[in-house]
């Protein structure tokens, strides 16, 4: 099924429930960035294939990576007619997107994301780019990729965490726009997803389908697309100085978050209760020790600062994100009562 989704910058074919392998033979101009992972678990696609291969991990998104890259471009004889296509996980459709971009002033690029998080959340929208050092994204631009394959069989040898880190994001949808799809999740467990290929095809679509919209609508992070960053704020100053992994992170971000709204008289409901379940029903953290100091001084060099407040993504009721300015005092004093881990 295809559908074409037109972003400020450029439009996209989504092709979901694909085989990838089938879309992609017959194209000669192809070369394939991915990871050592992913190309262990899928020789086969690759067989007869142009592959240019990384190291897994985040690590791996440097501008190091990006020259050496380029370098094994040039010596495939990669043209301004070559496409690159990104098979893997959110680090290789970000760094495909980016040596994309500026390789030879930009070529075409294409995405095969074989995660969850990446189906859903990582190779879509356009923000590509490269970490540099503890600052992640630094370096980067705003750029769509031609078209993209959903295709799920690449999840078959996904790790469990991985699928956990995808879940993260697939809550976070539930809890800012869609209240039907958190009941769904709620009746639902992993396990029904991973192996029910009609409901995972359905959960992927869905969650891309409002990343979609969202980034049609502002794509350049003026407004609503600010609402992705639910659980994000404190969950990336978790993950940076606890080295969790991002779904994690952002799963015990969203309590925070949950909790902030509840404090502030924001939230309708008692958000927090019903999200803690959901989280532990797919085996996502609800706390984590963490000191208050140390979260609160990475939280004050957020890009999303503006003197002594910060906009927040808090959640009115369940399926509803709203941003909030909150000053950091608000925070802190949160931050500090559910510091114990209870
Ligand atoms: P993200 O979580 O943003 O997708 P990565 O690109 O780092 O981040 O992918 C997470 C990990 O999952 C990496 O170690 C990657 O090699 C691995 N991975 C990605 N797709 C698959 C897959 N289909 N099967 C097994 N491992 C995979
Ligand atoms: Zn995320």
């Amino acid at each position: 099924m295809i559908q074409e989704v037109v972003f400020p910058s450029g439009k996209v074919a989504y092709y979901f429930d694909c085989s990838a392998e089938e879309m992609l033979r017959e194209e000669l101009n192809a070369i394939f960035l991915t990871d050592e992972n992913v190309f262990r678990l899928h020789e086969a696609f690759f067989e007869g294939k142009k592959v240019i291969r990384i190291a897994p991990g985040e690590a791996g998104k440097t501008l190091s990576n990006v020259e050496l890259i380029c370098e094994q471009l040039v010596a495939l004889e990669a043209t301004r007619e070559t496409i690159l296509v990104g098979v893997g996980g959110g680090v290789i459709t970000d760094i495909a997107g980016f040596v994309a971009a500026v390789y030879m002033r930009g070529i075409k690029c294409t995405f095969v994301p074989t995660s969850l998080l990446a189906m859903v959340d990582a190779a879509i929208g356009g923000k590509n780019g490269v970490d540099m050092g503890l600052h992640k994204n630094m370096i980067g631009t705003v750029r769509q990729p031609q078209s993209i394959y959903f295709d799920i069989e690449f999840l078959q040898t996904l790790p469990d965490d991985e699928w956990k880190n995808g879940f993260a994001e697939v809550i976070k949808y539930a809890c800012i726009f869609d209240h039907e799809l958190f009941e769904k999740l709620e009746k639902r467990d992993a396990t029904h997803f991973k192996t029910s290929r009609t409901a995972l095809k359905g959960l992927v679509q869905r969650c891309a389908d409002w990343k979609n919209k969202t980034v049609v609508n502002d794509e350049l992070e003026t407004g609503e697309r600010k609402l992705l960053n639910f659980g994000h704020t404190a969950g990336h100053a978790i993950e940076t100085l606890y080295h969790l992994p991002h779904g994690q992170a952002v799963a015990v971000g969203m309590m925070i978050a949950a909790r902030i709204g509840e404090k502030k008289g924001v939230s309708k409901e008692l958000v927090s209760t019903r999200l803690e379940k959901l989280l532990q029903r797919y085996g996502l953290p609800v706390a984590t020790p963490y000191k208050t100091e140390d979260v609160m001084s990475l939280l004050r060099m957020d890009k999303k600062r503006s003197g002594d407040e910060i906009q927040y993504i808090l959640m009115e009721e369940i399926g509803k994100g709203i941003i909030r300015r909150l000053s950091f005092a608000t925070i802190e004093e949160v931050l500090r009562k559910y510091e114990n881990n209870d």
